[in-house]
């Protein structure tokens, strides 16, 4: 199953002020197969949400490249970057904030298709009502605002505008984050039925480590712009091999208390360092236990440590 998706060395850069760079995606490569969701994760600030924005061309790359079956977006302009634009979509976090409170439901969900300028006034009309029922809402809801809904509604309202324009691939940046536990499910048994029914391919980013389980085929864990692990998922819960990767799986609530003797939660001691002009070497190099001389000169590069299973470390 060749890749969907390559990501290639991509970096994103920030100017602060004069002097200082942000690095909030630095070096990061990555594939996604068709069909495929691969799981992002890692604290705040560690880039991964930049980094779903770059791939979907929401920002330009400050270098790198990402390819989508084999064509470079960021060298694509005018009408080919228009076709791009309809293959690929985001769900946003916040469902509050990213729905326009004076469009009525309907007009929400047909805007990229009028956007698009696909198909008649009835054939978008018809599609809004079959996506509302796909989505577990229903057409009476097309005339209805925004504010009439709950949160987990209005997510779903988030995913059928994304579906609007028959998408392959979606970026689900954080899209349960901002919803009661109870929902967070719900949405997430919903992205993984549409993805069956669809053939979509997601990147899913999140940092609830339980629910990106549920919902990946492969996760990859970031840490201050760098890609610091990447296997299957399971295999990558099982057997998490960086320190950083370990100590985000040991704070996973486990649900048999007498399963966690094994699995002792690390606590991470010291902050997050800043993303701005940061220091060579490993990024983790300040709050690991393990850190040795090497690791704050050289930046370990990641390896596949085993079949399909990749870290970034000196002591692997
Ligand atoms: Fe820790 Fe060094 Fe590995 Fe970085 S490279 S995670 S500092 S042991």
């Amino acid at each position: 199953n060749k890749a969907y998706i390559e990501v290639k060395n991509l970096k994103k850069y920030f100017k602060v002020g004069r002097h200082a760079t942000l690095k909030a995606v630095d070096d990061v490569s990555f594939t996604i197969k068709k069909g495929e969701t691969l799981g992002l994760v890692g604290e705040s600030g560690c880039g991964k949400t930049t980094c779903g924005r770059t791939i979907m061309g929401l920002y330009e790359a400050t270098s790198g490249q990402v390819l989508y079956d084999g064509v470079d977006l960021h060298s694509i302009k005018g009408e080919e970057r228009r076709k791009f634009a309809r293959k690929a979509q985001i769900i946003f976090q916040d469902p509050y904030a990213s729905l326009d409170p004076r469009m009525t439901v309907g007009n929400i969900i047909s805007e990229g298709m009028d956007i698009h300028n696909i198909g008649t006034k009835e054939e978008r009309q018809k599609k809004v009502y079959e996506l509302l029922e796909m989505v577990g809402l229903n057409r009476e809801h097309a005339s209805r605002f925004p504010h009439e809904f709950s949160g987990g509604q209005r997510q779903r309202i988030g995913i059928a505008r994304a579906l609007a324009i028959d998408p392959e691939f979606i970026v689900c940046d954080e899209p349960i984050s901002a919803l009661d536990v109870s929902i967070q499910a719900q949405v997430v048994n919903l992205l993984i039925k549409l993805q069956r029914e669809l053939g979509l391919t997601y990147l899913f980013i999140a940092h609830d480590l339980s629910m990106v389980k549920h919902i990946s085929d492969r996760v990859g864990v970031m840490y201050l712009g760098h890609l610091v692990e990447l296997a299957p998922s399971e295999e990558l819960y099982a057997n998490p091999l960086h320190p950083y990767t370990k100590a985000l799986m040991s704070a996973i609530p486990l649900p048999d208390p007498n399963v966690s003797k094994a699995k002792k939660r690390i606590i991470l001691e010291g902050d997050v360092p800043s993303p701005i002009n940061p220091k060579p070497g490993c990024r983790f190099a300040s709050r690991c236990k393990y850190a040795k001389k090497e690791c704050s000169e050289v930046n370990p590069e990641l390896k596949e440590v085993k079949p399909g299973h990749f870290a970034a470390c000196h002591l692997l």
